[in-house]
């Protein structure tokens, strides 16, 4: 009994955290994503499933809940689940698609996307980065995904072409190798701007001739996309 008593407090304890973190998570996807416009039944949905706070430091979870952008290290950002949602919607995305990511940082927009596609491919610039999101992927189940680190200016051409391109770096303009690896019929969804400051989020569509459409969507502000060694 003396050792049952601190073993139920702890478990009750930790139900009571985890029940915490999920009525954040549904406060958060209802104010903050569904009320803001993002309609998409399966995108709410892909929202609602995946715990943000297992993705960001340990120190932070207690605002892994808020719309914000939260630091994980290396200088780099998980970014804020309102904008996750938007582009995973612009995306549009089908069971059936191939998806290329680029930017794995966390893994938590990899982890979104995963509910939504066939398969994710990611590559994250952070060699420690991929190093931790691989694993933490894989532990959560989401098998679906493949991370790998690298360039994400050269694409991933083994596994090209893609239904679906999305960058969460900003280049100054999009990367030629990954327009050239977007199938006809593809979306490419990217921040794109030459400083923090003027970035917009692009949509280009590439048609069944292979001719590219694009259309400016948010302004909005996201780390840089780093050019890696030749
Ligand atoms: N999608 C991430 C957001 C991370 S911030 C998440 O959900 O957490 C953007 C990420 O892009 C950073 O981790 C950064 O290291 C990475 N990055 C920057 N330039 C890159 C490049 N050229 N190739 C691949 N990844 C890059």
């Amino acid at each position: 009994m003396r050792r049952l008593v601190p073993a139920l407090l702890v478990a009750s304890f930790v139900a009571c955290a985890q029940g915490n973190l999920e009525a954040q998570r549904e406060r958060m996807v209802r104010q903050h994503i569904e009320q803001r416009g993002v309609r998409d039944r399966r995108v709410l949905e892909a929202m609602r499933k995946t715990p943000r706070h297992l993705f960001v430091p340990e120190g932070l979870r207690a605002m892994a809940y808020a719309d914000q952008p939260l630091p994980i290290g290396h200088g780099q950002t998980i970014s804020q689940p309102y904008i996750v949602a938007f582009m995973t919607e612009l995306l549009e995305l089908k069971p059936d698609q191939k998806a290329l990511e680029i930017g794995t940082g966390s893994g938590y927009q990899a982890a979104v996307l995963s509910h939504l596609v066939g398969h994710l491919y990611t590559i994250e610039i952070v060699p420690e980065l991929a190093r931790s999101s691989a694993p933490l992927l894989k532990q959560l189940g989401y098998k679906n995904v493949t991370v790998r680190d690298g360039d994400g200016y050269k694409g991933w051409p083994e596994q090209a072409p893609f239904d679906r391109i999305l960058l969460t770096a900003a280049p100054p303009e999009i990367p030629q190798a990954l327009l050239e690896q977007l199938k006809p019929g593809g979306r490419l969804v990217a921040p794109v701007g030459a400083s923090v400051f003027e970035q917009e989020l692009v949509v280009i569509d590439k048609d069944k001739d292979g001719k590219l459409h694009r259309r400016p969507s948010l302004p909005v502000r996201f780390v840089p996309m780093v050019r890696g060694k030749e």
